[in-house]
């Protein structure tokens, strides 16, 4: 379908656009394992469980070559965030309760970009998943700025910072895309994401950085701790409870429809 390509701004050809990067949800030992999306949104696209067309995707914001021009910054989360990550998680035991460091091979450019990337993709998408991210015109602009400048911007603009899930119970978070939570920190609007057992924090307003988590900061000192949290009595399970209740019913439903076709 051709339209504007909200980043370059051409009539072009538009593509099926990722905001969350396909293969987070592709996550799993098995390959064809997907992750489970996690969202309590009631209007949920039979695409995310459609074969072939994994994830989340708009087909009404990028051109397939601006859309290509975020893949290195996914790479580079891919493999110098997440994988190290993992590495780091499988070690006996365990690692928990104290903040994993990112010290070196890692550009902060480069994650920042693609932080900034998904922020914007994100804001600017009309996919039901993420309707809660509406950063304003204004930020908007900025975040297209820094992508068509590749400017990662100085480290107090669109701070982000990194929480991973430290409680026993890896099995079901570890494996899920969260619904994008909108949050405030001290006054300060951010957005959450939360991929496979990390959230991802991203503020997207003009105040300063709570003066609490500036050392966690992408960029603001030569590292980038990342932090632990407990996923139990966060938002993110209370979700996950939610969705947990519908998948039942979805699963009944799915049944109830077998047992009536067989009839
Ligand atoms: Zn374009």
């Amino acid at each position: 379908m051709k339209g504007q390509c909200k980043l370059c701004s051409k009539t072009k050809k538009l593509i099926k656009a990722h905001m969350i990067p396909e293969w987070c949800f592709k996550h799993g030992s098995n390959p064809d394992e997907n992750a489970i999306i996690a969202t309590n949104d009631p209007m949920r696209r039979a695409e995310t469980r459609s074969p072939g067309s994994v994830g989340i995707y708009d087909k009404n914001i990028l051109c397939e070559a601006c859309d290509g021009s975020f893949s290195e910054w996914e790479q580079h989360f891919k493999e110098e965030f997440f994988q190290k990550f993992l590495t780091f998680s499988s070690q006996e035991p365990p690692p928990l309760e104290h903040p994993i460091i990112l010290s070196q091979g890692f550009s902060q450019e480069k994650l920042k970009l693609f932080f900034i990337s998904l922020l914007w993709r994100a804001s600017i998408s009309k996919h039901s998943f993420y309707r809660r991210v509406n950063c304003g015109i204004k930020h908007e602009t900025k975040l297209k700025e820094m992508l068509i400048k590749n400017n990662a911007g100085d480290p107090s603009e669109f701070s982000v910072w990194a929480k991973y899930y430290a409680d026993k119970d890896k099995i079901s978070y570890s494996k899920s895309v969260f619904i994008p939570l909108r949050c405030t920190i001290h006054k300060v609007n951010c957005y959450t994401f939360a991929l496979l057992g990390f959230e991802f924090t991203i503020k997207s307003c003009s105040r300063p950085t709570p003066p609490t988590l500036k050392n966690a900061v992408l960029g603001e000192t030569g590292i980038w701790p990342c932090i632990p949290k407990n996923f139990i009595g966060s938002e993110m399970q209370e979700i996950a409870i939610k969705v947990g209740q519908r998948i039942v019913t979805e699963e009944h439903a799915r049944s109830n429809a077998k047992k009536l076709s067989g009839r």
